[in-house]
């Protein structure tokens, strides 16, 4: 795998999908095989990137690799990494629906299926505000994504979403922001979404991560 040419590729398409804009958000892989996290570098815009500007660090947050000084929530994506052996990609977005709740501090519950199947729980929002690139906002961050949780949200900044590698973050990046459009739709027309029994998406969240797919 070319973790450098991922994270090129992955940031131009974080840009293209409208998970953010300018140079706001971030996005990391982690090579559990040799224990290294490639990193966007701080305030690049995502098409002025090359391989080069490419940061890689170890989990201690050492550099190993380039010149460029990484994102400012390098902490978050170290402390993911470190809390959650599951997680493999991390994409940071500024997106406009999880943007609304995450501005009123507000979970985002799972009422729909393709919740159900990608979101692994109740997106949380962080408890408290804490301001951008502090190791208080990545302790944050990291409790508001306990075990199989794959998103969260911060509170008046954004969101996280991750996955088992970079395809499931961006699907779970996209499900978030679909989910919390949808939620937005239902509340601004009156409605309440209706939610979705515990063991019904216990048994699809099972299935969407270990049976779904061709030869499984
Ligand atoms: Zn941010």
């Amino acid at each position: 795998m070319d973790y450098k040419k991922l994270i090129v590729e992955s940031g131009k398409e974080i840009v293209k999908r409208g998970f953010t804009v300018e140079t706001w958000g971030n996005i990391s892989a982690f090579d559990a095989e040799d224990g290294k996290v490639y990193l966007t570098p701080s305030a690049m815009k995502y098409d002025s990137i090359s391989e080069e500007d490419v940061v890689v660090l170890d989990l201690e947050g050492n550099v190993l690799e380039g010149n460029r000084k990484p994102t400012i929530e390098t902490g978050m994506h170290l402390g993911l990494y470190k809390a959650r052996k599951d997680i493999r990609a991390i994409i940071h977005t500024h997106p406009m629906y999880s943007m609304i709740y995450a501005c009123q501090g507000k979970n985002i519950p799972q009422f729909t299926d393709e919740a159900a199947q990608r979101l692994g729980g109740e997106v949380l929002c962080t408890a408290q505000y804490q301001l951008p690139g502090t190791a208080e906002l990545a302790e944050e961050v990291v409790k508001a994504m306990p075990a199989e949780h794959m998103a969260c949200l911060i509170r008046n900044h954004g969101a996280v979403c991750t996955g088992r590698d970079m395809n499931e973050a961006f699907k779970t990046a996209t499900i978030l922001e679909v989910t919390a459009q949808q939620l937005y739709m239902i509340e601004s027309t009156g409605g309440r979404a209706i939610g979705i029994a515990q063991e019904n998406i216990d048994y699809m969240w099972d299935f969407a991560r270990n049976k779904y797919g061709q030869g499984k």
